[in-house]
């Protein structure tokens, strides 16, 4: 969620970069995107902001075997 600089309103995402087509599907899926976003308030427009920045989930590991065994 980003909040206007001029005026502290919410702002709401008008256009979302679309991959670059030459990658492959799964480097679309991980592609970090850039969105413009527009305040509600005063109409001010926010080019290339970070779409998915933070919304990558990160690599999980099976940390099931790391418990301690009980003897
Ligand atoms: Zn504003």
């Amino acid at each position: 969620m980003y909040f206007c600089k001029e005026c502290g309103g919410m702002l709401f995402v008008v256009d979302i970069e679309t991959p670059p087509k030459h990658l492959p599907k799964h480097e679309k899926l991980i592609y970090d995107r850039l969105c413009n976003v527009k305040c509600h308030d005063c109409g001010k427009i926010y080019y290339s902001q970070p779409y998915d920045l933070g919304k990558t989930i990160n690599p999980v590991r099976d940390i099931s075997n790391n418990k301690p065994k009980k003897s």
